[in-house]
């Protein structure tokens, strides 16, 4: 009752619509108080009553090396001591662009925006202005931030019309977006055999990340890069999650899948706010001031956004990088999965790079449908039980998890033992 955390939620509630900034930080779908943070390091965080916890969720991806990494630190301090924003442009900018191109083949010319959501959002901009076409393709589970045309769900008339998920977004709108299963070639066929030529553009999470974590057919990908090949429409790759979270290269070097535009974020901003749009140079160059597409950023580059994103993008590049990250995902997912078969719980476990997958199922789910079956009131359980001890999952069945190169073999078994310990008690 006297904690600090229900005192700030308590207070936040009045001024903030449901006491908070973005919504699954309320902890609606686990219940309970959200913990307010005041710090954090290395793998670890602290809420306002001072409690440490092991941090599973990296405030969603971008904190790949760990919380105030003493590269990354200073690389801010530096560049806030140069001034905090010019609306003009800088020698970093360029810096960026050029390593994100050449990390990056697919992409020959970039743009730097301030969030995933402005990334996605000007990306189908570009491929309906490149194209001349309206319609657009999405896949239902994947989040790519929350303009209009994306915040749509499957109509019920089966193929075409798509309807909106949110209040606020005109039905008119919503119609534009076609929303198909992921990893369902059949459906993918089936849309383009029906309207292929009035497509701009197909927009995908090539790993999912926002409905827990689903791993794509590589079927279902090679399908997707040839149709929209065959039909001229623009594949955009949405890598703002899967982007140097799962190799460096994210899932298009995972998969060898190049996509005519990329999306990216969170881990290329570091943990401020910094993301890019970048592909084929022919559609870039649609773009103002170059071309009849228009886009604009007061914050868009930011020198102290894109000094944070430099810093870690020159950490992910040191030798073995994924390879320790990748183990230690596969470590936890591993021993969290044996744990529960030791105590005959239902569920299942995968990652792939530093991201993993937790689901109160017997296997791993591979569609939107199959997510659904995971036994929501379990994880609630269980994420709670887990909270208790110190360790902060994401607070939602349907959230992948993600690890950083500062988690240590020891954090990863005393997060296996507490699990076990639960499991036994289950
Ligand atoms: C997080 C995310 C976004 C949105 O990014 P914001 O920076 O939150 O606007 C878009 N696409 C994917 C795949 C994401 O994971």
């Amino acid at each position: 009752m006297s904690s600090r955390n229900e005192y700030l939620f308590e207070q936040s509630q009045h001024v903030i619509p449901g006491g908070v900034n973005s919504p699954v930080r309320a902890f609606k779908s686990v219940g309970g108080t959200p913990l307010f943070f005041k710090r954090g390091q290395g793998a670890y965080v602290w809420d306002a009553d001072d409690k440490r916890y092991i941090d599973y969720v990296g405030s969603w991806g971008p904190m790949i090396v760990g919380h105030c990494h003493p590269a990354v630190v200073t690389a801010v301090q530096e560049a806030a001591s140069q001034g905090l924003g010019f609306g003009a442009p800088t020698a970093n900018e360029l810096e960026m662009a050029e390593l994100l191109c050449k990390i990056l083949p697919s992409i020959e010319m970039v743009r730097l925006v301030s969030s995933g959501t402005e990334a996605t959002m000007t990306a189908i901009r570009l491929a309906r202005g490149f194209t001349g076409r309206s319609r657009i393709i999405k896949f239902e589970g994947c989040y790519h931030g929350h303009s209009d045309g994306l915040l749509v769900k499957a109509g019920s008339g089966a193929l075409t019309f798509g309807q909106p998920s949110s209040s606020g977004v005109p039905a008119e709108i919503a119609a534009l977006t076609t929303v198909l299963d992921y990893n369902d070639v059949s459906g993918l066929e089936r849309t383009f055999a029906a309207i292929g030529n009035e497509i701009a553009a197909v927009i995908v999470e090539p790993v999912a990340g926002n409905m827990n974590l689903i791993i794509p057919k590589r079927e279902f990908l090679n399908t997707l890069r040839a149709l929209c090949t065959k039909h001229g429409a623009v594949l955009i790759l949405d890598e703002v999650m899967s982007g140097f979270r799962i190799s460096l290269q994210g899932a298009q070097g995972h998969y060898g899948i190049k996509p005519d535009l990329v999306t990216l974020g969170k881990v290329m901003g570091g943990g401020l706010p910094a993301a890019a749009f970048g592909g084929r140079r022919d559609i870039m160059q649609c773009l103002a001031p170059l071309g009849a597409v228009y886009q604009a950023g007061t914050l868009s580059g930011n020198p102290v956004a894109v000094a944070a994103g430099l810093a870690t993008l020159e950490l992910v590049q040191q030798p073995d990088f994924y390879k320790h990250l990748s183990a230690l995902a596969r470590q936890l997912t591993e021993g969290l999965e044996q744990a529960a078969k030791q105590h005959g719980v239902d569920f299942s476990a995968q990652s792939i790079g530093g991201m993993f997958g937790l689901y109160f199922r017997a296997t791993p789910p591979t569609s939107y449908a199959e997510v659904m079956t995971c036994d929501k009131e379990a994880f609630n359980r269980f994420f709670h039980a887990m909270l208790a001890e110190g360790i902060y999952m994401a607070p939602s069945a349907f959230e992948a998890g993600f690890v950083s190169s500062a988690h240590t073999d020891a954090d990863i078994a005393q997060t296996i033992t507490i699990a076990n310990k639960i499991f036994a008690a289950w």
